[in-house]
């Protein structure tokens, strides 16, 4: 049994003094269940005081949005996976789309980031997903399932039991247009298919797939009712407490179908 796993990328969003009283109104109204993981990923300078307005026992994990390979060194401006173990992160959000057209980070960039979270028990979440001129090509298949086995080259099963994927089409993040839940099952399908072939049924069964782009209070039902999606990637929509909130209700809902 996967357990539904529900991710707010906060972006480049909110102070670190803006996030503790988010943080504090969030364990307000957030919703807990066993059955649902909850993550949120503020940005590099909240980290500390999120850690700290959550509390060592918090139901709520903590995760990064990005790493640099490196455990330390001259790389000016970067944040390396001891650092943010120190501050409590447990999860790293890895290859997403704006890191890989904004800032130009490769496949092979992130495959050395995801060793790189793995060396610092750091859980890494793989985003994957195609442009909309990919899509309209029919090459989206290809290009996820290109950036899966890419991103995660050479590592051994036992290492793909920590990780989540994240299928992101690109055209949906931040667009409002999200993917249709066939769309989306049919690529988590082709991801799970593509890692039963590469490394082996049992850690394809084992993996999480979440869905991403566009996920609102709206339509989340749709996509986590879904037995393919094992939850969702939230952007805008972790942003204010109660959209964030009636997602996770949306989540929780998914176990007791
Ligand atoms: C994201 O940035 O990972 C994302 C899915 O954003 P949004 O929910 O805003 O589309």
């Amino acid at each position: 049994m996967r357990t539904t796993l529900l991710v707010g990328n906060w972006k480049m969003n909110k102070t670190a003094s803006e996030a503790v009283s988010f943080v504090r109104e969030l364990l307000r109204t957030l919703p807990m269940s066993p059955a649902v993981e909850v993550v949120i990923a503020p940005p590099f300078t909240a980290l500390q005081s999120v850690a700290t307005a959550l509390g060592p026992t918090s139901r709520i994990g903590l995760g990064a949005q990005n790493l640099h390979w490196e455990q330390q060194g001259a790389f000016t401006g970067e944040i390396s996976g001891p650092m943010l173990r120190d501050l409590g992160c447990t999860y790293v959000i890895l290859g997403h789309s704006e890191r890989r057209t904004l800032f130009g980070e490769r496949d092979e960039d992130i495959r050395k980031k995801v060793r790189a979270a793995l060396m610092n028990e750091l859980r890494p979440i793989l985003c994957v997903g195609e442009s909309l001129a990919e899509r309209e090509a029919d090459r989206t298949e290809a290009i996820v399932t290109g950036q899966v086995t890419a991103g995660l080259a050479a590592l051994t099963a036992q290492e793909l039991s920590t990780l989540t994927i994240a299928y992101e089409p690109v055209w949906a993040i931040g667009t409002g247009h999200a993917a249709t839940p066939e769309q989306a099952v049919a690529v988590h399908r082709a991801i799970r298919t593509c890692i039963a072939t590469t490394w082996n049924r049992e850690t394809a069964e084992g993996l999480r797939i979440l869905y991403g782009g566009s996920v609102t209070p709206q339509n989340a039902e749709s996509f986590l009712s879904e037995s393919d999606i094992d939850g969702a990637l939230v952007g805008g929509a972790c942003l204010k407490t109660e959209s964030f909130a009636t997602i996770a209700l949306a989540a929780q809902k998914k176990r007791t179908h």
